[in-house]
């Protein structure tokens, strides 16, 4: 039911019923259980849930996803702590496997959690979205999970069974110490990544929450943990491999490359004159048209363009035109961002298609309408061997007969790379918000 959009949303709800059937029937095994906190846990995690449901915007989904995943990584670790407390505090021995267990949740439960907040923050707007770059930071990012590591090895050794420092347990020092160091670990190595590069970091960090669990799993020995815990850990892996070949990047350009800082844009770089057209005139060049595709990208979202969108679509199909909608895999901000928003506005599944549905055959699309999207259809990811995007899979939008893009500027988009399509022959600029734009074409239509 998730592989396609149409049954997603019933995928989820079955998923979440199976969950707490795992969840209720894991409780009822367990003897001693302080029902009274389980309620209010689960009833203040539901509210919590229900509230941001339904205030968070579809815009800002991204930074909810990394919260949440945050909250999966400090789930993880709470577990991995109390787990070692509880033997700790009863004088239990534990076994290697376990203490091997509880060192890999905590330590991947604390680099989730504190990256993931600050992915939040990026996003949000909260913190500079800018990366932050200085002297050593690699090296430094090193050292510490170097240290990590020996401490580590350390805390699972029998070395500091009997050890004390200031008469408090050796070894659960070192556990706190590995801790602090994870979250530190987990705060400098996401700060120093873009703003605009988070929803892959934010993917990166769903499939550490994943494994932080399943580690969690082999601490409590809960199948159904291990079980999901690797499949978000596994899918979160594969959707960050996807999100990069899409952008063309490999994963470390784009944890360790600080792309998006000042260096990295290059604004300013094609110069021509940019060919501006009125609503009026676009009406006239679709309506003519019997074959147009549209391209939509993050200013769709921006400007909440998406049903008026749809309304065009309707009424260039009943004026005999075939509309199909272009989905580029990293359009917008997260991934499936467009998909989300068409789905919303009751665009039929089947008119969406990817790049290379449309690619081969673009020379005979009669007019590509780019609302919103930038980088996703720069020419110069085909043309520039020195631009920043060389490389990058693109829509070809810039070989249909006509493209006509809606923007507001000849400003650049998310990579701050310029973008030659806007002085082609062939390419009309509509200016102006999306969403006023493509309400203009639809009221020249019903005129
Ligand atoms: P983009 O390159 O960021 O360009 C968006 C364009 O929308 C801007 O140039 C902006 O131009 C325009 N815009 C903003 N608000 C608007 C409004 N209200 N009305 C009309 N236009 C508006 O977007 P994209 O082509 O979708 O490419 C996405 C970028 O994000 C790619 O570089 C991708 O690698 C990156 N990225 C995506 C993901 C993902 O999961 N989707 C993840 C990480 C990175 P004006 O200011 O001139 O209006």
């Amino acid at each position: 039911m998730l592989s396609s959009p149409t049954t997603a949303r019933k995928g989820n709800i079955v998923s979440a019923i199976g969950m707490l059937i795992a969840i209720l029937t894991t409780l009822t095994a367990m003897t001693e259980i302080k029902w009274i906190w389980i309620i209010i846990g689960a009833a203040t995690g539901a509210a919590i849930g229900a509230v941001a449901a339904r205030l968070v915007k579809m815009t800002s989904m991204p930074q909810m996803v990394g919260l949440f995943n945050g909250f999966g990584g400090l789930a993880s670790l709470l577990v991995g702590w109390s787990e070692f407390h509880g033997s700790w505090s009863t004088g239990g021995s534990t076994d290697l496997f376990t203490i091997v267990a509880i060192l890999l949740t905590v330590l991947i439960g604390s680099v989730t959690f504190s990256g993931s907040l600050l992915a939040f923050g990026k996003l949000s707007a909260t913190i500079t979205s800018k990366p932050l770059l200085y002297k050593g930071q690699n090296i430094i990012n090193a050292i510490i999970l170097l240290t990590i590591v020996i401490l580590g090895v350390l805390f699972c050794s029998d070395k500091l069974d009997q050890a004390t420092v200031f008469g408090i347990s050796a070894k659960y020092m070192v556990l706190l110490f590995c801790i602090v160091l994870a979250l530190v670990l987990g705060v400098l190595s996401t700060i120093g990544i873009g703003g605009a590069d988070m929803p892959v970091v934010i993917c990166l960090l769903n499939s550490y929450s994943g494994l932080a669990a399943c580690a969690a799993g082999f601490v409590i020995r809960n199948n159904v943990l291990i079980v999901s815990g690797s499949l978000v850990g596994a899918s979160g892996l594969v959707l960050t491999n996807i999100m990069c070949k899409a952008m063309n990047r490999s994963l470390a350009n784009v944890l360790f490359s600080g792309f998006g800082s000042a260096t990295s844009a290059k604004a300013g770089k094609y110069q021509g004159q940019a060919k501006s057209i009125s609503a009026k005139d676009a009406y006239l060049i679709l309506e003519a048209s019997s074959n147009v595709v549209f391209v939509p990208g993050y200013g769709m979202a921006a400007a909440q363009a998406q049903h008026f969108v749809r309304e065009l679509a309707d009424l260039l199909e009943e004026n005999g035109t075939q509309v199909r909608y272009c989905i580029h895999p990293v359009a917008g901000r997260m991934p499936g961002h467009m998909n989300v928003l068409l789905a919303e506005a009751n665009v039929p599944y089947e008119q969406l298609v990817e790049p290379q549905d449309v690619n081969p055959t673009i020379e005979t699309v009669d007019v590509a309408i780019v609302i919103g999207a930038n980088d996703v259809v720069n020419p110069a990811a085909r043309e520039d061997q020195n631009s920043p995007l060389w490389g990058m899979p693109i829509i070809n939008v810039d070989r249909a007969q006509t493209c006509i893009v809606l923007k507001r500027s000849l400003n650049p988009g998310f990579a701050g790379v310029d973008n030659p399509l806007f002085f082609k022959d062939n390419t009309r600029m509509l200016f102006g918000d999306a969403k006023a734009s493509i309400g203009a074409l639809v009221s020249e239509f019903k005129d």
